[in-house]
């Protein structure tokens, strides 16, 4: 998708720090963390949000939920951590191609917010 920043990083056109990767997806640092440990796992179907999401890329998140788990434990998350996935301009959302936050590596607290 021409435009979209994550799409660019996917492509290998803009670097990123990058964690995992596989056919379905990309995770990478954050550039601007909010944890310890922040990361983005993005799929590499282009989409904005979970509303325009199709059947096969919905089959495409599911596999990055599962790999999830295995990911986090490999970043040394034991303890726990957050997932966010900030959909539309109330949300914060600020790069329209679906992601995956995953925040943790010191305890966030039960506040949501
Ligand atoms: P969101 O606000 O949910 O759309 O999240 C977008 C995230 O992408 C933010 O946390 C940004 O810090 C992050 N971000 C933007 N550009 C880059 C980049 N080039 N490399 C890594 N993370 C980025």
């Amino acid at each position: 998708m021409e435009n979209c920043i994550f799409c660019k990083i996917i492509a290998g056109e803009i670097p990123s720090n990058k964690v995992y990767e596989d056919d379905d997806m990309l995770v990478f640092r954050d550039i601007n963390p909010q944890a310890k440990v922040h990361c983005l796992c993005v799929p590499k179907s282009h989409f904005a949000t979970l509303a325009e999401m199709d059947e096969k890329q919905a089959e495409q998140v599911k596999r990055c939920l599962v790999k999830i788990p295995g990911i986090a434990k490999a970043l040394g998350l034991e303890n726990g951590y957050r997932l966010i996935v900030n959909q539309g301009r109330d949300a914060g959302q600020t790069v329209f191609h679906l992601h995956i936050h995953i925040l943790g590596g010191e305890n966030m607290g039960e506040k949501l917010l």
